[in-house]
């Protein structure tokens, strides 16, 4: 409601004008006597926030016409309305005085009431009004500001679109981004947007035009910045005013030359390292097959020679001839495990539903001599889910996963090992736990890489690739392998393989 602040001497005329005000519905503001003392006049009125003045000069006009002129100093107070109330009709020098004085308009308290609050009342609801609109502007100019702000500050390229597909506005962002080049991508701010060439419509275009949401539609064109071309990711949004009518799009986009790049590069990367891998993998595979023979017949006659001669030769000839045997041996294992892994990453599998413990038990029987020397215990329960896997490859993972248990043992305590399984919705997760002498947190990924070991030659046997196999393995069937261990307490290899389809039975033994 509008405020009107009264302020008359004590009298009649006062009480006649905030009466006839309070019947048209309003609630003038009546202050006690003293309160507009000149001296605080200002600061008074200022507090009170009137939208009107009305000023009364019941017995002197000249002291009306100087409170209007004392207002008029006042900062805020000098575009209040004010409003001179007059006892009698005003002569044309009297309302000449009144206005000069800074006052809005001039009311003769002669003529009838209702006309007087009329006017009084009207003034007041025109101010309160502009008290109003000026409230909702400065919402409205502070909301733009942020808005700006935001439109501003986002890393992304943005452009507002008209509804007939030119640019009205762009942010520093998208000027960067676009440079000189702005026409050729479509977004220039002074030209319409073009259809760049590749066919697809522009994403402007569908947005702004058609009404279309857009996501992710690539545009190359010549970079303002290289010269080069450049790839632009774009988002368009159409928007649409308070009766659904085309208002035009919010259009967001990303310079997204340099990741797109990278990609093929790594992609280009990948496929070198894949060729050269393939290159390598087939050198080592036809090295390897072809020193087996030379490195069979080396132990052969190492052994032979020893067999018929070492009671006759010297100590020192025969130990020499021991040392080739072994090492003999030893490169023929190395060669062997290297052939596997080679062969592993390319052999056809064969698969068929299988319970998990039937290759975990024919494991174990090719490791019978090493749990009868270690004195191991493993258990392997029957009944294990079915998985969709190659038996023999199978059979080599668990050789390596069991045969590592038993090998990697304390020697102080007694070599427990356990295989279990469960399924897993569409897997079947696999565990081979040991309580042998586990491995430290920042080996858990490097072991399976080749040549991997975490114990020298001369503390335990091994060539370092079992589990690089058993990876393969894994891979092989689309699986998941990983190792969760504490040194001195022992680890758990986890195993993720496809379970076989529901309905589908382990083929029987
Ligand atoms: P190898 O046994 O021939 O050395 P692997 O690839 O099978 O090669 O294993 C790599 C390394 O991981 C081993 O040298 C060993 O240090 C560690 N390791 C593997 N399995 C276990 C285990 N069950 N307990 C402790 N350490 C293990």
């Amino acid at each position: 409601m509008a405020r009107i602040l009264i302020l008359m001497d004590h009298g009649v005329d006062r009480v006649k004008v905030v009466t006839a005000l309070r019947e048209a519905g309003q609630s003038p503001i009546d202050p006690a006597p003293g309160w507009d003392a000149p001296s605080r006049l200002v600061q008074a009125v200022e507090r009170a926030t009137p939208d009107v003045l009305v000023i009364g000069c019941e017995t002197d006009l000249e002291a009306a016409c100087s409170r209007c002129e004392l207002l008029m100093e006042g900062d805020t107070t000098r575009y209040l309305p004010t409003l001179v109330a007059i006892p009698h009709h005003p002569s044309e020098a009297e309302a000449i005085r009144v206005f000069a004085a800074g006052a809005r308009d001039l009311v003769s308290l002669s003529d009838p009431m209702s006309l007087v609050s009329a006017r009084i009342d009207n003034m007041a609801r025109l101010n309160y009004l502009r008290r109003t609109f000026r409230k909702h502007h400065d919402a409205l100019t502070a909301r733009n500001e942020e808005l700006d702000r935001i439109f501003e500050t986002v890393t992304a390229g943005l452009a507002l679109v008209d509804e007939r597909g030119r640019v009205v506005r762009m942010n520093a962002r998208g000027r960067e981004i676009l440079g000189a080049q702005a026409g050729r991508f479509g977004l220039d701010e002074h030209a319409p947007a073009t259809t760049p060439t590749g066919g697809r419509e522009h994403p402007i275009h569908r947005a702004a035009l058609r009404g279309e949401s857009v996501r992710g539609q690539r545009i190359e064109f010549a970079g303002a910045r290289t010269g080069g071309e450049r790839v632009l990711v774009v988002d368009a949004e159409p928007l649409f005013g308070e009766y659904g009518q085309r208002l035009g799009a919010l259009v967001v986009f990303r310079d997204e030359t340099d990741s797109i790049r990278m990609q093929e590069t790594l992609r280009c990367k990948a496929q070198e390292l894949a060729l050269r891998t393939e290159e390598m993998e087939a050198f080592v595979y036809t090295a390897s097959h072809d020193m087996k023979s030379p490195l069979w017949t080396i132990r052969r006659y190492a052994a032979m020679i020893l067999e018929d001669r070492g009671e006759t030769m010297g100590e020192e000839a025969r130990h020499f001839l021991e040392r080739i045997e072994v090492n003999a041996a030893r490169l023929g294992d190395l060669v062997e495990d290297l052939v596997r892994v080679v062969k592993v990453g390319k052999m056809e599998l064969f698969l068929e539903p299988i319970g998990v413990d039937r290759p975990a038990r024919e494991a174990l029987r090719n490791l019978d001599a090493a749990v009868r020397q270690s004195g191991a215990r493993v258990d392997v329960p029957s009944g294990l889910p079915t998985v969709l896997a190659d038996p023999d490859r199978l059979v080599d993972l668990f050789e390596n996963l069991i045969g590592n248990a038993i090998k990697y043992r304390r020697p102080e305590s007694p070599c427990e090992v356990t295989v279990s399984a469960v399924t897993e919705g569409e897997n079947v997760h696999v565990q081979v736990q040991d309580n042998g002498l586990g491995i430290p947190e920042d080996q858990f990924e490097r072991i399976f890489g080749l040549f991997q070991r975490l114990h020298t030659r001369d503390q335990i046997e091994g060539s370092g690739l079992g589990l690089a196999i058993v990876q393969r393995v894994v891979e092989r069937h689309g699986g998941r392998i990983w190792v969760v261990s504490s040194l001195g307490e022992g680890s758990t290899f986890h195993v993720l393989l496809p379970a076989a389809p529901a309905g589908e039975t382990a083929v029987p033994a």
